[in-house]
């Protein structure tokens, strides 16, 4: 008789496990099965049960888990699951000479301060987005281009003494080509400005993002996974933010020069 056989399962009654001269079966091998694992479970004491701490405390979750590095010593802080979940430097915990050892912040607390970095970020960005806080690149990119029309107009003058016979043309070429290649070196200049400026503006993206963190009482994933790539905590309780979202993290608002993240 194999009695594990999982065959045995759907049975019907003629395959009901009958052992003789006994009682007749009264329950299928299935149920039988299922009701021994039960009991098995609720008999063994909770730390042999399949059962992490993740299941008893199933409200320590973070939504900046994964994403919280230590400072110190770079590696990801682990998040514990007890009632005061915090983040922890793991790695350094039997290292008590690193700065990092024993390193650790109230999962709560820096929810708090992450979500008030976010509030701000996001009303620098918004504040950005509405009027010229920027402007001052924008007179960079300005200049620029006025250097490059500059060297464009030396350019024809210079066609136009040849056209008219002011110049040879041996001298022609020679200023001709000095002309050309500081011309590529202002496009050069123009192209990197262009590209730092895209670079630290806010996208329509990051406009949204921004919207969105006002909006919302609490820190999302969606929220922290749209707009941060890592928070760095460090041994002063010092949190540091590095943003994903263009704009947040390098705008410095209006009126205040010495924001660190
Ligand atoms: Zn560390």
């Amino acid at each position: 008789m194999e009695v594990g056989n999982n065959n045995r399962a759907k049975n019907a009654k003629e395959d009901w496990i009958r052992i003789p001269d006994h009682h007749p079966a009264i329950i299928s091998q299935e149920l039988f099965d299922a009701v021994q694992a039960q009991l098995r479970t609720k008999g063994e004491p909770l730390r042999n049960r399949k059962m992490g701490t993740a299941e008893r405390y199933p409200s320590a979750f973070s939504p900046l888990k994964g994403k919280v590095l230590c400072g110190t010593c770079g590696h990801s802080l682990r998040l514990s699951n007890t009632k005061n979940a915090a983040f922890h430097c793991w790695f350094t915990r039997s290292a008590p000479d690193i700065a990092c050892h024993r390193l650790h912040i109230l999962n709560l607390e820096l929810e708090e301060v992450v979500q008030e970095s976010v509030i701000r970020q996001a009303k620098i960005v918004l504040n950005a987005a509405h009027d010229d806080t920027h402007s001052h690149r924008s007179k960079r990119q300005l200049e620029c281009e006025r250097s490059l029309q500059a060297l464009q107009d030396e350019k024809q003058r210079l066609y136009a003494s040849l056209v008219l016979g002011d110049i040879r043309p041996e001298e022609y070429k020679e200023r001709k080509t000095a002309l050309d290649a500081d011309l590529a070196r202002q496009r050069d200049i123009y192209d990197v400005i262009r590209e730092q400026e895209e670079k630290t503006a806010p996208s329509a993206a990051s406009i949204k993002a921004a919207l969105g963190a006002l909006e919302s009482e609490t820190l999302t994933r969606e929220l922290v996974d749209l707009l941060i790539d890592k928070v760095l905590v460090y041994p002063d309780n010092r949190v540091e933010i590095q943003w994903k979202a263009s704009g947040f993290g390098n705008l410095i608002s209006a009126g205040s020069g010495d924001w660190n993240n």
